[in-house]
């Protein structure tokens, strides 16, 4: 967990302190400093600026464009029925279900494809070694 950044703002003033000061050093008044999460932007701006993108402003939803994802099918209609028509481009999807399902059969066979689309495919597995996945891929 990122450990959170904070600092103390003078309510009077606006004066910005590491630590809590019992009197503000800027405008002399007792108790006006309050703890505030480090955020961009000026006082009372309490805007958390996730994965370094900048945050967006709002929007009203009937302004937004609604243009249609590219995506990615494959020749299993329920696998590309269940994500909506196939896979969209810089999606993550998680995949579960009980031991023994067949999620990494599933996966594999995507992968597959995938690859013979041309598309880069970086198999991960933290449960068998790379000779159980090889024997899966071609079993
Ligand atoms: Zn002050």
């Amino acid at each position: 967990m990122a450990k959170r950044k904070t600092k103390y703002v003078c309510q009077e003033c606006g004066y910005e302190s590491a630590k809590w000061m019992g009197k503000c050093p800027g405008c002399n008044n007792w108790n006006t400093l309050v703890e505030e999460v480090a955020a961009t932007g000026g006082r009372g701006n309490h805007t958390f600026n996730v994965g370094g993108k900048p945050a967006g402003k709002p929007e009203s939803i009937t302004s937004i464009e609604s243009q249609k994802e590219p995506r990615i099918t494959t020749t299993m209609q329920e696998f590309n029925r269940v994500l909506g028509g196939g896979i969209v481009l810089g999606s993550l999807v998680l995949i579960g279900g009980d031991p023994g399902i067949g999620k990494s059969t599933l996966l594999l066979q995507i992968s597959s494809q995938l690859a013979e689309k041309q598309l880069p495919v970086l198999y991960i597995s933290g449960e068998e070694s790379t000779r159980q996945t090889k024997l899966r891929a071609i079993g």
